[in-house]
């Protein structure tokens, strides 16, 4: 979300979304997507796809919301197939392309980020003002860097139709208008996350925040989160080359399978266990009956346990939380199991094959492998001379064709950002 709706107080901010993309790019295995993805032309697509939903909500229309969903970015996935043909792609629609694994990114990191890591973040900080997204983001500048600015891409020819039949009417200067506010974001946060006055006034709003940010141990953490998407885009790549079922349930699973040390606690945020599945779901059809929890390895027949099911963000929502209905029992492994065919997409398809993975909530024998933060000075944010800064954040706050607002410790922070020090 954009600094510059200061209602809007959910999910990761735009800087965080690109960091998300660039790392998922870098996740993923060298082939015809990495190249496609890293060329010029399909970079450019990636970035501005990855900011472009959040346009919308800077200027309050539809489109933004729409942006975030499969319903929209399937049907853009069509389009580019109908238009361009199956991959490989040449690089000259690589920009097409890589607006729609950008839009793809945006969506699933959201989805993830705020199932597990911003669910945590209400229990151990509370919902505050300035929002998680906004401070999240300037704390993610400080310690994994920004992002520099770029030309602006729009597929407006496919998406301005494809808006349309889904009954949202949006021209080309309202989707500029978004857009450009969407682009200068990283340019803003990238500012503010470089001083470091205004970082910690933000850590210490959010001390959990900041400490695991970058903290890949945790769930939904940005690195997690750029994981889920690098597999996310390797399912929707397979996608357009054959459109054929998925084989595999699931895309990812919080804990993953064979993981330990999982917490027990009845109705401990950190006892959840998150499923993400590689389509939208359907959720008046979503139920207990698509799963099954109980004690023991996979191939046992354990004792089964009660548990609720969530499908996060509802109708079209990819991620699936399972609340167990008792305490779990110490060093006890636990395995859940996802039924065959009791999963539907939101298309009414299924998933004809089921899984099934499993955790222990006692110690790992050994010392676990941890993730090592990516380091970052935060130096990165602008391609721009400091000396445009006042003028820049003057025009952003005012201009446009509507008068936007900006929370009130931000606009503090605008307000004394021409002094702000280089790092
Ligand atoms: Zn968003």
């Amino acid at each position: 979300m954009i600094l510059l709706c200061a209602s809007y107080a959910l999910a990761n901010g735009i800087t965080t979304h690109l960091w998300v993309s660039e790392q998922a790019l870098l996740l993923l295995p060298e082939g015809e997507l990495k190249s496609l993805l890293s060329s010029e032309e399909g970079h450019l697509g990636l970035v501005n796809g990855t900011v472009f939903p959040d346009g919308g909500y800077a200027v309050g229309h539809a489109y933004g919301e729409a942006g975030h969903w499969e319903p929209l970015q399937s049907a853009y996935r069509s389009w580019l197939v109908d238009e361009l043909g199956s991959p490989p792609y040449d690089t000259s629609e690589a920009d097409f392309v890589g607006f729609f694994f950008g839009m793809s990114s945006h969506g699933m990191a959201d989805q993830v980020f705020d199932s597990m890591f911003m669910e945590r973040s209400k229990v151990y900080e509370g919902v505050l003002d300035p929002s998680l997204d906004e401070s999240s983001d300037i704390l993610l500048v400080s310690q994994g860097g920004g992002h520099d600015t770029f030309d602006a891409f729009i597929p407006y020819e496919a998406l301005i139709p494809l808006y349309a039949e889904q009954g949202i009417e949006v021209d080309e200067d309202t989707l500029d208008d978004g857009h450009s506010f969407a682009r200068l974001e990283p340019f803003v946060v990238g500012t503010i996350g470089a001083d470091p006055d205004a970082v910690a006034e933000y850590a210490a709003l959010y001390p959990w925040t900041n400490e695991h940010l970058l903290d890949a141990t945790v769930f939904g953490s940005p690195p997690l989160e750029a994981q889920v998407v690098a597999a996310y885009w390797q399912e929707l790549y397979r996608r357009m080359m054959e459109d054929i079922p998925t084989e595999v349930p699931y895309l990812d699973t919080f804990p993953r399978d064979g993981a330990f040390g999982h917490p027990r606690g009845l109705n401990d945020v950190e006892s959840r266990i998150t499923i993400v599945f590689p389509r939208g779901l359907e959720a008046n059809l979503l139920g207990p009956q698509a799963f099954r929890l109980r004690e023991g390895e996979p191939e046992e027949a354990g004792r089964e346990l009660p548990f609720s099911v969530d499908l996060f963000y509802g109708q079209s929502s990819h991620v699936v939380l399972l609340t167990p209905g008792e305490e779990l029992a110490e060093d006890q492994r636990y395995t859940v199991e996802v039924v065959a065919g009791e999963v539907f997409d939101r298309e009414g398809g299924t998933f004809p094959v089921g899984g099934a993975f499993s955790f222990s909530t006692g110690a790992a024998p050994k010392t676990a492998a941890g993730g090592e933060p990516p380091q970052g000075c935060g130096c990165r944010s602008s391609g721009l001379p400091q000396g445009m800064l006042p003028a820049l954040l003057i025009a952003w706050t005012l201009s446009g064709r509507r008068r936007r607002q900006v929370s009130a410790p931000l606009a503090g922070r605008l307000a004394s950002a021409a002094s702000l020090r280089a790092c």
